[in-house]
């Protein structure tokens, strides 16, 4: 509401740099009481807010860009620091979450509604477009700053109120610096508060809490569904909006261009380390050119820098915490195991997991199957374009995918058949633009963000009717 305060719990996170180990701030957590007036306050706030013309709302946004800008080397440091993010992913990272924001400040001037023709004889039907009220916001720690600031630039922009929490190992990159730019660009008090708690431990209070009418949800399919299940069981129903895991194919057809086809598949399974909801999981290969792309990737992936994440040129910096590392060697070895042949992979170095490559995999293996969130990538052998497709549709989940072939409609062809929310024809999964529609199907997720979209998933219509002449009515 306005205030920055220390949160009402008795513990304190600490929020480590997971590169050096460094103790970046101590933060003590907020309880229940806290979640409840953070809510309170945006429920408070909002109507007037609302209440603002088009232009002002838009100027606030418009600021909050303009402060984006002028702090951009601040921001970057904090993304490179806080999330382990290597300089040239905090910079596209700090481009996204800049564009998203200066798409929002459209928002307010395009969230009209339509005057519908109905055949009753003297009736009006207007449908007007209304906020949702307060919008809960859930974020990961992968692109914290870009994933909270696309729901909420638009939910504000559309004149919601919105309560942040942000992943407990990015406190800062995905809420606190957002709440001090709005801050700065003259927010009314209220309107955006953040809550620093653990997700296990207030998460379903804040899903369950009566004031939030939506539930923004980044983050892992298993809490998602979770997610979804307790917005049902909410006293009031309310809407989730959900971007969950991923499992990205890459599809490299008989007639690929290899030199792009390596591109697309170095930089869109190691940006970030591989830490990206659409970063590749499965390189999907045509027999025909399998063992020379392989040759390839595997010389430019092996020439990767690999190291301290601030450093111009590094490639691959440290994964977020101990326990991704784990999970990590948990899938390497899982492999290894299952038969899928190693061609590169080292031991880690602190937090820095070298990158692993995987030949010989089949889609049934779990190095296929699960979402592996790190610098590791199964490549599958496929014989032709019915195999590729059923391989790359053979998960459970359906974000992003790529193909790559010198035959554009081919390839527009082949991704109408996939599965998916996204596809993209010889370029990589590892794509966000503010004016296309962001999302997933099956397990991926619910609902789409960004342009007109994001004003679907944030706002509510209503339709009012006006009955201009008497209608006869049967009885
Ligand atoms: P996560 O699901 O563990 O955590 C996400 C957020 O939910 C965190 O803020 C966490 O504190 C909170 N949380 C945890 N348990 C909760 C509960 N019971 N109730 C409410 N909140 C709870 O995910 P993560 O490890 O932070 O992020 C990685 C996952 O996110 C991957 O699966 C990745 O694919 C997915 N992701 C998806 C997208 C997308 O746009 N589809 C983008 C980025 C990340």
């Amino acid at each position: 509401n306005g205030k920055w305060r220390d949160g009402g719990d008795t513990r304190v996170s600490e929020d480590r740099d997971p590169y050096t180990g460094e103790v970046l701030v101590r933060i003590r957590l907020a309880n229940q009481h806290d979640l409840d007036e953070a809510f309170r306050a945006a429920a408070d706030a909002q109507p007037s807010w609302s209440a603002m013309l088009p232009r002002e709302r838009s100027d606030v946004i418009r600021r909050a860009a303009f402060i984006m800008e002028c702090r951009r080397e601040e921001i970057i440091e904090w993304l490179i620091r806080e999330s382990g993010s290597t300089r040239i992913k905090a910079g596209l990272e700090w481009e996204y979450a800049h564009a998203i924001t200066l798409e929002a400040a459209t928002f307010p001037s395009r969230a009209d509604g339509p005057i519908v023709p109905t055949d009753i004889p003297g009736k009006e039907s207007r449908v007007y477009r209304q906020p949702v009220g307060v919008v809960g916001m859930i974020s990961p720690w992968n692109f914290p700053f870009h994933l909270s600031s696309r729901s909420v630039a638009p939910a504000l922009a559309l004149g919601n109120g919105v309560v942040i929490k942000p992943a407990s190992d990015t406190p800062v990159t995905g809420g606190l610096l957002l709440a001090k730019i709005y801050e700065e660009a003259g927010l009314p008090a209220g309107v955006l508060n953040v809550i620093v708690a653990r997700g296990g431990a207030i998460g379903d209070s804040f899903v369950l809490h009566p004031v939030p009418r939506v539930i923004s949800f980044t983050g892992s399919t298993e809490v998602g569904k979770h997610i979804a299940k307790l917005a049902a069981e909410s006293e009031i129903l309310k809407k989730v909006a959900l971007e969950l895991g991923g499992n990205s194919p890459t599809v490299i057809l008989d007639d690929a261009d290899l030199d792009l086809a390596v591109d697309i598949a170095v930089f869109g399974k190691f940006l970030h380390q591989g830490q990206i909801c659409m970063a590749i999981n499965r390189l999907v290969v045509d027999t025909k050119v399998h063992d020379e792309f392989v040759e390839r990737f595997t010389e430019r992936v092996r020439r990767l820098k690999v190291g301290d994440p601030g450093d111009q040129d590094t490639a691959i910096g440290p994964v977020i915490n101990q326990s991704q590392l784990d999970k990590l060697l948990g899938h390497i070895r899982k492999a290894r195991e299952e038969g899928a042949r190693q061609v590169l992979g080292d031991e880690p170095q602190g937090l820095v997991l070298p990158p692993h490559v995987f030949v010989d995999a089949t889609n049934e293996m779990s190095i296929a199957q699960d979402e592996l969130f790190g610098p590791v990538v199964a490549i599958i052998k496929v014989r032709g374009e019915d195999e590729a497709l059923e391989v790359a549709n053979g998960t459970s989940y359906g974000l992003s995918a790529a193909v790559v072939t010198r035959d554009l409609e081919r390839g527009n062809r082949f991704a109408q058949r996939i599965k998916a929310g996204m596809t993209h024809v010889n370029d990589s999964p590892v794509n966000d633009l503010p004016t296309c529609p962001f999302g997933g199907e099956r397990n991926s997720g619910i609902g789409r963000y960004n342009g007109q979209w994001a004003i679907e998933e944030f706002t509510t219509v209503h339709w009012i009717s006006v009955q201009h002449v008497p209608i006869h009515y049967p009885f």
